[in-house]
């Protein structure tokens, strides 16, 4: 089963790609952001250096981000594959990543980018609303739930994340144009990037991807 990274701005899509390949390999997803906002909800101590980073949209210190990826990946579920979404975020990242692969005996099989435009980005992430609960994902237009403000899922509560605000949405495609996009290059330079096209049905970007991935 793939170890892949699963790379792209905010808003592509990595999210609800993740849960579509989960249920295609039975391997787990590793969100750096979802275990941050877990941590800042519970108000451990690394939630409390963190929040401030993520309300302002830029990113968390590497070496908190990077521990915590390191500690994950050598769980027993991960032997049989694993999904990074949203890690790395940046180059000194990625050479983390290698250093603690090399040590587990393991590699990348392959980075997936998925490729969305800027205005449909925003578009995107400014109708975004996340379940509490399950943590799922809707779009107040492009796919809304049957009841406002309620999970169809798990009947949990929505709600935007803040960093979802206009304001904070320019910052973080900002923060990916300078620091996380440079990665498509560090893995073009490995011979593991694959492009993805972001546009379009949810299931025909997943069948994209399994293709991708050979
Ligand atoms: P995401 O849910 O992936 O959009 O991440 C939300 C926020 O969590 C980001 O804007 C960052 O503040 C923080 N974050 C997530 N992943 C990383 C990472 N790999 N490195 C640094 N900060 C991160």
């Amino acid at each position: 089963m793939p170890n892949i990274i699963l790379l792209g701005a905010p808003g592509a899509g990595k999210g609800t790609q993740s849960k579509n390949l989960i249920a295609q390999y039975g391997i787990p997803q590793i969100s750096t952001g979802d275990i941050l906002r877990a941590n800042v909800r519970n108000k451990t101590e690394l939630g409390v250096k963190a929040k401030d980073f993520m309300d302002k949209g830029a990113l968390v210190p590497n070496e908190l981000v990077v521990e915590m990826v390191a500690g994950r990946l050598e769980d027993e579920d991960c032997n049989k594959g694993f999904i990074l979404d949203g890690f790395p975020r940046n180059i000194a990242q990625a050479d983390e990543l290698k250093v603690t692969l090399d040590k587990l005996g393991k590699d990348i099989d392959a980075t997936i980018g998925i490729e969305v435009d800027k205005k449909e980005l925003v578009r995107r992430l400014s109708g975004r609303r996340v379940c509490r609960g399950c943590g799922e994902a809707f779009h107040v237009i492009f796919n809304p739930p049957v009841n406002i403000d309620v999970c169809d899922s798990c009947g949990g509560e929505l709600y935007q994340r803040d960093d979802d605000k206009e304001e904070t949405i320019e910052k973080r495609l900002e923060v990916y144009d300078e620091e996380t996009h440079p990665l498509i290059e560090y893995y073009k330079d490995k011979g593991l990037y694959r492009a993805v096209a972001g546009i379009g049905s949810v299931d025909s970007i997943t069948e994209a991807i399994v293709k991708a991935l050979g």
